[in-house]
C-alpha cells in the first residue's frame, strides 16, 4: 500500500500544472533556457540558493537545516527530438521536440520535494538540489562533473531515479551493482576495390566483407562473454554503394554496444577491432574501426541502495519494492555522478507500457499518478540518508 507524506494534495495539484507547463514547452540539449529559468524561479520563491551556468542550463539549488552531511538529490530536465502525437491538451508547443522520457515529471517531483523540505525540513545537513540538461544522448550529467559539480557543492552521496513504465505504479525497484548498461558507439570503415558488378574478380568487396563482419561480431556475446554475463553488439546502419552494378570501394557501418562491466566493454572493443582486421584483411579489405565510449554502466552503491531501499518502503511499503529488478540495457547519464559520488539510481513504477505508453514513444505522456510518489521517495529519503532534525 502506497503511504504518500502528509498534505501532499495541494502540493501534488501544483507539481501536475507545472509538468503539465514543462511538458508544453519542451527544450532539448543544453537549450532547456526557459526550463531552467522555470526551476530556478520556483527554487528561490522557495528560500533556496539557486547556483546556475553549470552545463550551461544546469541549475543547483541548495537547502541547508544545521550542521550535518550534504547529500546531492538529481532530476533531469531535457526533451527529446521527437514529433509528438498524444493531442493532448498539454501537447508540446514547439515541433519536433517533446518530453518523451518524462523529464518532465522527474523535475516537478523534484521542485515538489524542494518546497516541501524548505517549508518542513526534516534533516540535518545540506541537499543539493541538482537539475541537470541534456540526458539524452549528450551527457549533460557528465558535463556538470567535469564543470566541478561536486567541487562546488561537495556532497556525500546523490540519488536519482527514473519513471518506469511496464512496472506497475505503486511499486519501486532498485538493486545493488549495475542497473543500466554502458553505452557506446562505433563506426566501421571498410577500403576496398570496387569493380564493376559483374567482373568481381577484378576488385575486392567491401560488402561482402562487412556481412562477414556484422556475422562474426554477433559471436563475441555469445562466445567471447561469459555466458551469465551479457553484452550486446548492434549493427544499426550499413552504408554502401549507390547503384546496381557496382561494387563499391567503401562501406560504413554504424551501431552501439552495451554492457555492464568495463572488464566486458574493454573486450568487446578489442574483439570488434580484431575480427574486422582480420576478416578484412582476409577479402583484400582495410578495416578502420573508431569506437568510442559514450555513457559507463549506472551502479549503485550497496550502502545507499539500502538507505535508497527504507526509503522507498516508507513510501511503497516492503511489498511494493522489486529489490532485484533485470537491469537495462539502456543507459543513463547519472552513470557520471555514480562514478564520483557513491549513491543509487531507482525505478518508480508509471504503469502499464502498452499503447505507445512507453518512453521515446511519440504517444508518451507522463503518468501523473507517480507524482505524489516520487515526492514521498525523495522527502523521506531525505530523512533517511541524513539525521533527523532534532
Ligand atoms: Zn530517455
Ligand atoms: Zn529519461
Amino acid at each position: 500500500m502506497v503511504r504518500t507524506i502528509d498534505g501532499t494534495e495541494a502540493l501534488t495539484a501544483d507539481m501536475t500544472a507545472w509538468r503539465r507547463d514543462l511538458h508544453a514547452h519542451p527544450e532539448t540539449a543544453f537549450e532547456e533556457q526557459r526550463t531552467s529559468d522555470f526551476v530556478a524561479e520556483k527554487l528561490a520563491s522557495f528560500g533556496l540558493e539557486v547556483h546556475r551556468g553549470l552545463a550551461k542550463t544546469g541549475v543547483v539549488g541548495l537547502l541547508r537545516n544545521g550542521e550535518g552531511p550534504a547529500v546531492a538529490f538529481r532530476a533531469d530536465m531535457d526533451a527529446l527530438h521527437i514529433h509528438e502525437q498524444t493531442n493532448l491538451p498539454h501537447a508540446s508547443r514547439n515541433p519536433g521536440r517533446m518530453h518523451a522520457c518524462g523529464h518532465d515529471g522527474h523535475t516537478a517531483m523534484l521542485l515538489g520535494a524542494a518546497r516541501h523540505l524548505s517549508a518542513k525540513p526534516n534533516f540535518q545537513g545540506t541537499i543539493a538540489f541538482v537539475f541537470q540538461p541534456a540526458e539524452e544522448n549528450e551527457g549533460g550529467g557528465r558535463v556538470m562533473v567535469e564543470e566541478g559539480l561536486f567541487d562546488k557543492f561537495p556532497v556525500d552521496q546523490v540519488y536519482g531515479m527514473h519513471n518506469w513504465p511496464g512496472l506497475e505504479v505503486g511499486k519501486i525497484a532498485l538493486r545493488p551493482g549495475p542497473i543500466m548498461a554502458a553505452y557506446d558507439i562505433f563506426e566501421l570503415t571498410l577500403t576496398g576495390k570496387g569493380t564493376h558488378a559483374a567482373m568481381p574478380h577484378l576488385g575486392t568487396d567491401t560488402i561482402l566483407a562487412g556481412t562477414q563482419i556484422v556475422n562474426a561480431w554477433q559471436t563475441i556475446p555469445s562466445r567471447s562473454v561469459h555466458p551469465v554475463d551479457s553484452a550486446v553488439v548492434s549493427v544499426t546502419q550499413f552504408h554502401a554503394g549507390d547503384t546496381w552494378n557496382v561494387l563499391p570501394a567503401t562501406a560504413v557501418l554504424r551501431g552501439t554496444t552495451r554492457t555492464f562491466r568495463k572488464e566486458v566493454q574493454d573486450m568487446v572493443e578489442r574483439r570488434m577491432g580484431e575480427l574486422a582486421k582480420a576478416i578484412a584483411a582476409g577479402y583484400g579489405v582495410e578495416a578502420e574501426l573508431r569506437y568510442e565510449r559514450r555513457y559507463p554502466s549506472t551502479v549503485n552503491e550497496a550502502a545507499a541502495t539500502e538507505l535508497a531501499r527504507r526509503a522507498a518502503a516508507g513510501v511503497v511499503g516492503e511489498s511494493g519494492l522489486d529489490l532485484d529488478p533485470m537491469p537495462s540495457m539502456g543507459a543513463e547519464d547519472f552513470a557520471f555522478m555514480l562514478q564520483q559520488r557513491p549513491g543509487c539510481y531507482v525505478w518508480v513504477g508509471a504503469g502499464p507500457s502498452d499503447g505507445g505508453r512507453n518512453l521515446h514513444s511519440p504517444h508518451y505522456d507522463f503518468n501523473d499518478a507517480v507524482l505524489p510518489i516520487g515526492l514521498s521517495y525523495w522527502v523521506r529519503l531525505a530523512e533517511t540518508v541524513l539525521p533527523r532534525a532534532a
